[in-house]
């Protein structure tokens, strides 16, 4: 039998669910001022901290079922809705940082014609994640399949101006992310964030 303390629980067992799982698959919540819980997306806070998935129906669960008072011992108001938008803002703004270091240091195609050369090009390294804004048109479903066909994976982030603003431009439909690591953490982020931000 593996002895379990307590910390390595509440910061390794969904709080939701109850079910462990690997510290990045959790989100992980912080006391902040007045017994308020502060998402820590980065799980860089000091302090006992409180995992959850990612997901309305976890967090839900976690706040009609005690999961939280339970993980800091104390009794909490907890507004399930309202963690859910703190967390998913905290994720967007994650992956935002993640496409900017992506595109900084050269793991990224930006825009749909460089997506599109990055598949066809069999000799560069190949693209790992799509990036669609959610209002692209037609969502971009060719450079899907594209990107499938190479084994990569799609996710929605943010819309056409949101995301052209963080490369200083009027709007942005599409990038392609070709670092492997950088790939899953923004597919993790922006996943996480759509996740969280859908309606009950
Ligand atoms: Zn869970």
């Amino acid at each position: 039998v593996e002895l379990i303390t307590e910390s390595d629980l509440s910061d390794r067992t969904c709080v939701g669910c109850r079910k462990p799982d690997a510290r990045e698959a959790l989100l992980r919540f912080v006391l902040g001022e007045a017994s308020r819980l502060v998402p820590d997306v980065g799980r860089k806070l000091p302090g006992r901290g409180a995992s959850v998935h990612p997901t309305r129906a976890c967090l839900d669960a976690a706040a009609k079922r005690g999961g939280f008072a339970r993980a800091f011992s104390r009794a909490l108001d907890v507004d399930a809705r309202v963690l859910a938008r703190d967390a998913a803002e905290q994720y967007r703004r994650r992956a935002d940082g993640l496409l900017l270091a992506a595109v900084r240091s050269g793991h990224a195609a930006v825009g749909t014609d460089a997506v599109r050369a990055a598949i066809a090009d069999r000799t560069a390294t190949q693209p790992r994640l799509l990036v669609v804004a959610a209002d692209a048109e037609g969502r971009r479903e060719e450079l899907a399949r594209g990107i499938a066909r190479l084994g990569g994976a799609c996710v929605s982030h943010r819309d056409r101006g949101s995301l052209g603003r963080l490369f200083g431009r009027d709007e942005l439909a599409v990038l392609a992310i070709t670092d492997g690591g950088l790939a899953a953490e923004i597919g993790r982020a922006a996943t996480s964030a759509n996740e969280l931000s859908e309606d009950e």
